[in-house]
């Protein structure tokens, strides 16, 4: 379907969520130790187990969530709908099947609908962080869920 799109625009300081499965915590950990300071310009979240280790190993504030598996995903994909966050660092397991499968797929869908900018693995974080818009505004075009609603409301009620 054909929706109408508003610009919305991130701010310098970007809202950037952290989540990486157990055998992949260490490497993100690693990645947000070696970016410490440009990480250090924005604002962190994550998951619990995620944040708590990011915390510890860089001394950044990270503002921890409830573990994946317990619902962090599910609070983080929330956050993204009220347009809370900008960024998702999510480094996920491809070889191992995770318990909250149906809710790590949910993230990443909220994520694509809101056009959020998601990293699965370390090179697309690195060329995320090095991207010219990490260090200033960018506008981007995302659907006009107002509008959507009202044409939802129109033609179910008829
Ligand atoms: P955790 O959750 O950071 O609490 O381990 C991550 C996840 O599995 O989504």
């Amino acid at each position: 379907m054909n929706y109408e799109q508003v610009i919305h625009t991130m701010e310098k300081q970007k809202r950037v969520a952290l989540v990486a499965h157990d055998n992949r915590k260490a490497a993100l950990v690693a990645w947000c130790e070696e970016n410490k300071h440009t990480l250090k310009r924005h604002f962190l979240l994550g998951t619990g187990t995620t944040s708590k280790l990011i915390a510890e190993a860089t001394g950044l504030p990270v503002k921890g969530f409830k573990s994946g598996p317990l619902g962090g995903d599910q609070q983080i994909g929330a956050r993204i709908a009220q347009g809370e966050i900008d960024m998702l660092i999510f480094f996920w397991d491809p070889l191992e099947a995770q318990p909250h499968d149906p809710d790590v797929k949910a993230l990443l869908r909220i994520a694509a609908v809101y056009d959020i900018p998601v990293a699965n693995n370390r090179a697309t974080a690195d060329f995320l962080i090095s991207s010219e818009y990490m260090n200033g505004e960018y506008k981007h075009e995302v659907f006009d869920y107002n509008k959507i609603l009202e044409e939802r409301v129109k033609n179910l009620s008829k």
